[in-house]
């Protein structure tokens, strides 16, 4: 019991308490249900991983964008997570590849530069000559465009980095809108 109250603890926005009504919660489960659990994380991560190249979550490394003969390779687009490609892919209008971050800088959530997966967007620049700023136009997704923007032009003086248009009502998620904003966000990209 212990030993998993240990090990939920380790879980974002899982405390002290809530780890303890997760352990009881599995203690009174039917043997069917607690294996089902233990399956699915096992299964997880036994065949998904992060792709080498973009992070985005994938059975096969690199992932199926990062090795598309028909996507543009040289067009990046940096967004938070791996659910935000759903909607940009969702406008059937997006040709390139794409960088997922796994976060957003937080100062107050103690969150840096270092927390978030930047380093391979920067080892693959060579072969870049886009990178779109898909973040969502909240303070922690403006202040992360602001930072990558920064860091992309002192790395490579002639890339060219845009930020998606406001179509996106501002504050709120990309993850929420609809493929038309969509399509009008990244057609509108200005130059950073
Ligand atoms: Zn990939």
């Amino acid at each position: 019991m212990a030993r998993l109250i240990d090990e939920l603890r380790k879980l974002p926005g899982v405390g002290t308490r809530s780890a303890q009504r997760l352990a009881f919660h599995v203690l009174r489960a039917s043997a069917e249900d607690a294996e089902a659990l233990a399956s699915a994380i096992r299964e997880l991560k036994q065949h998904l991983r992060l792709c080498s190249i973009c992070n985005n979550i994938t059975d096969v490394d690199p992932c199926t964008y990062c090795t598309s003969a028909v996507r543009n390779q040289r067009l990046v687009c940096v967004v938070e997570e791996p659910t935000n490609i759903a909607a940009i892919e969702k406008t059937r209008s997006y040709t390139g590849v794409y960088h997922v971050l796994h976060g957003t800088l937080s100062p107050i959530g103690g969150v840096g530069p270092e927390q978030l997966r930047l380093a391979n967007l920067f080892t693959r620049l060579a072969e870049v000559d886009e990178v779109i700023l898909a973040t969502s136009p909240t303070t922690e997704g403006e202040a992360t465009a602001g930072y990558i923007a920064h860091e992309l032009h002192k790395s490579k003086p002639n890339l060219k980095v845009t930020r998606i248009a406001t179509g996106v009502p501002a504050g709120s998620d990309i993850e929420y809108a609809d493929e038309v904003t969509m399509s009008r966000a990244l057609e509108g990209r200005r130059e950073f």
